[in-house]
């Protein structure tokens, strides 16, 4: 007898692929619903589960951190699984998710960069502010990267949160740094960092910036540093006047701006320049490390959306530089055997729906969710509607679906492939039992955490905890 599709019977076989907030908020939506009953499994391909909060969010966050209370509650569901430690296309093709599962949603964020297009930025010193988080963070990645802090000047290209992050983690109090779970390598390299001088660079003005007000404000709170902006710099362009007019978040911008502006220059040991309506257009160097950053003027022009442009103006500045952050914005990778847009660096989708770039046509069973689908923009409440929309989607479309075939179709049989592929995958269990290593690393130094950096160090700790909690338990 043909057992019918979204019954207690035969559940919906979902599986999504990335285990940040956005693959959560999925699965949290699926469960939520009462139209079909779901078994759901989540991978990851780092061990650890909760993609950026726990390696993009920065370690002075930690409050915003806290939203993994939300996500733990999600994977506690009977109807969910982890599976960390699955690269997908190698440990977990798009065949076999084909395979085992009804329907798949790509949950994969997006893990490169922008570049800035401009001669000299291959030179030692420029990096991407991509590289520097996830450093920072201890995110797997990028633990064999190494940053010369030695010198004294720095600068951060764009203005959105990122750029905020990454100028306050290089301006901040090691004292400060030291409470939190930032990597260990990082925290050994900040102490002994000689920064003295963070330039913040917008090529538009202070109305068009991307980064939120408390992060704006925060730059102003920390110790021993002032936040330098230019008079100049907030008098506004009647189109940026004009655009602020009954904005509630950019007024707020402009007057913390203004603040700014009114300060001056007070002698403290580190101090943060924010410059507006300035584009680097080359980076100089000698013996293949960066010197100094030549920027250019720009004005802002109205383009026919009404977008404002920065235009570039003749006129030239040249700043000592020691080292340049572009934080331009993330920028989604392929995943093998799944559609990708290379110009916005995300998989096609119409609400959510995978696109096939050929036809235009939904692929039937394949979904995106967060920065794969949408773009890298939004703070994580985002991706909790934008998630909601994709399973909306792939709710309706359950009775068109082709279902797989019954004796894949059960997470017994996942698991079995999944343990043949990949013996030392991660469960929830087992990332909870690192978490608490984690945890009790941190506590005798007053810290949230102390992370474990690399894959290998992650799956022989559990390893080792399992085994030392079954030889107890044999004790006993
Ligand atoms: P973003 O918000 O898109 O900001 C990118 C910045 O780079 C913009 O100022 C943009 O200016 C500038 N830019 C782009 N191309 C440029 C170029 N060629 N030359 C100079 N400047 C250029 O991206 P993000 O900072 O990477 O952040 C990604 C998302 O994560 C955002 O939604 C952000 O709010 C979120 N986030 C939130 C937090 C938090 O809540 N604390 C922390 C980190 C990230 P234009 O406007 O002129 O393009």
């Amino acid at each position: 007898m043909e057992r019918r599709l979204g019954t207690v019977e035969r559940p919906l076989r979902v599986a999504i692929v990335g285990a940040g907030p956005s693959g959560f908020y999925a699965a949290g939506a699926l469960l939520e619903q009462n139209a079909v009953q779901v078994s759901i499994d989540l991978f990851d391909r780092l061990p650890t589960p909760f993609g950026l909060v726990r390696d993009g969010v920065a370690p002075d966050h930690q409050k915003i951190k806290s939203v993994t209370r939300v996500y733990d509650r999600i994977a506690s569901d009977p109807r969910v699984r982890f599976f960390g430690n699955i690269t997908f296309g190698t440990d977990l093709t798009h065949n076999d998710v084909r395979r085992y599962y009804d329907q798949v949603i790509y949950a994969v964020g997006a893990s490169s960069d922008r570049k800035l297009g401009i001669p000299g930025e291959d030179f030692l010193g420029s990096y991407s502010a991509t590289a520097f988080v996830g450093w920072y963070n201890g995110h797997p990645d990028y633990a064999d990267l190494d940053f010369d802090l030695s010198g004294e000047n720095v600068a951060v290209v764009g203005i959105g949160n990122v750029a905020m992050d990454v100028a306050r983690i290089l301006a901040k109090p090691i004292e400060v740094l030291a409470k939190t779970d930032i990597a260990d390598h990082a925290l050994e390299k900040l102490r002994h960092s000689r920064v003295k001088r963070i330039y913040v660079l917008g090529r538009r003005g202070p109305v068009q910036a991307a980064f939120t007000n408390p992060e704006l404000r925060e730059l102003g709170d920390i110790e021993g540093v002032e936040v330098i902006v230019d008079p100049a710099d907030v008098e506004l362009d009647p189109y940026s006047l004009a655009a602020m007019e009954g904005n509630r978040d950019i007024t707020k911008n402009v007057k913390t701006l203004r603040q700014y502006a009114l300060r001056g220059e007070n002698g403290l040991p580190r101090k943060i320049y924010l410059r507006f309506l300035v584009s680097p257009v080359e980076i100089l160097g000698e013996n293949g490390h960066i010197t100094a950053l030549k920027l250019r003027r720009n004005e802002l022009r109205p383009i026919e959306s009404g977008y404002l442009q920065a235009s570039g103006v003749d006129v030239y500045e040249t700043i000592d530089m020691d080292m340049v952050f572009r934080a331009v914005g993330y920028k989604g990778v392929p995943l093998p055997g799944v559609p990708h847009d290379a110009r916005r660096g995300t998989i096609p989708n119409k609400s959510g729906r995978v696109l096939d770039p050929e036809t235009g046509a939904p692929i039937v069973g394949e979904y995106v969710v967060g920065w794969a689908k949408r773009g890298p923009t939004g703070i994580i409440g985002t991706n909790k509607p934008d998630s909601a929309e994709t399973v909306r989607s792939l709710l309706e479309d359950v009775p068109s679906i082709n279902p797989v075939d019954d004796e894949c179709a059960t997470p017994q049989a996942a698991e079995a492939f999944i343990k043949a592929r990949r013996p030392d995958y991660v469960s929830y269990a087992d990332w909870r039992l690192l978490d608490q290593i984690e945890a009790s690393r941190g506590q005798a130094l007053g810290r949230p955490r102390v992370k474990f950096i690399r894959i290998e160090e992650m799956v022989s700790a559990i390893a080792a905890t399992k085994h030392e909690i079954s030889r107890n338990g044999a004790d006993t």
